[in-house]
């Protein structure tokens, strides 16, 4: 089994390669600075031959394509790819009045064409995957039917609003090659973004992620799910 797991220094991103090396993976950890990244640096020591790392911001369509490239020499296809990374705007000036649009183009670049530009790249390797998957980190903010209060930031929960509709049209479009796509939802996780009150570690977090992960196949392509593997209706 190949996985490729975008902003994977840190976070959920980090629990996520550790999950996936305990179930015999091939890990490919795409980060944007992996000479930077001590514990990832570790791990591929310890883990030698499962874990590769590989730099990739996803913001940047030469970085992605560069990404693309490298990883296939590591693999001939991909079975699973994680669309994790993602920015969230600091929501200091919340007014519509004083806000930096830049921010929310910033955060729609990182969170909703970040993964469409990952999957777009990695379309050859998923193509020739088992089961290919392709799983986007999703958020409770990127809900529009329940609203939360207070707003969370503009960027952020527009961005995420749109990465699940691009969850849905990358599903109905790349059903044709067996591709299953999902948004999947973490829950409230200790990390830098979730602070140090949510309710989960990111181990906890990303523990359930994989074996829902493992789970899927193409009758859930398109769904939102909560990170057990539940499809979440609410979310949207
Ligand atoms: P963190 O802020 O802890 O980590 C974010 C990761 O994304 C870092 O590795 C960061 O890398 C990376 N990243 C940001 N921008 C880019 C980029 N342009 N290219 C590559 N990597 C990038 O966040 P979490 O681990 O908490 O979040 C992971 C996912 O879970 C996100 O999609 C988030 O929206 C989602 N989520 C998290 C929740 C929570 O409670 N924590 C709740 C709901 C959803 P770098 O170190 O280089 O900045």
């Amino acid at each position: 089994m190949n996985i490729l797991i975008t902003g994977s220094n840190r976070g959920i991103g980090l629990a996520l390669v550790k999950s996936f090396l305990k179930e015999k993976a091939l890990v490919i950890a795409a980060c944007r600075n992996p000479e930077k990244t001590g514990e990832l640096i570790k791990l591929k020591r310890e883990h030698e031959g499962s874990l590769e790392i590989v730099c990739c911001d996803v913001a940047d369509d030469n970085s992605v394509s560069a990404c693309a490239k490298e990883a296939g020499s590591y693999v001939t296809g991909l079975d699973i790819l994680i669309n994790n990374a993602a920015i969230y705007p600091k929501p200091n000036e919340e007014r519509l009045e004083e806000i930096a649009l830049k921010k929310i183009t910033d955060a729609i670049n990182t969170n909703t064409i970040g993964p469409m530009r990952m999957t777009k790249a990695f379309l050859g390797l998923l193509k020739k995957g088992d089961n290919p998957r392709v799983v986007n980190i999703s958020s409770g903010a990127g809900s529009i039917s329940k609203l939360m209060a207070p707003a969370p930031s503009y960027g952020y929960a527009i961005s995420k609003a749109a990465m699940n509709m691009a969850t849905r049209s990358m599903a109905g479009d790349l059903k044709a090659y067996g591709i299953t796509v999902v948004s999947v939802s973490p829950g409230w996780v200790q990390t830098d973004m979730g602070g140090s009150n949510a309710s989960i570690s990111p181990q906890e977090s990303a523990e359930s992620i994989t074996a829902t992960v493992l789970n899927l196949n193409i009758d859930k392509a398109s769904l939102w799910l909560n990170r057990q593997g539940q499809e979440a209706e609410w979310a949207w």
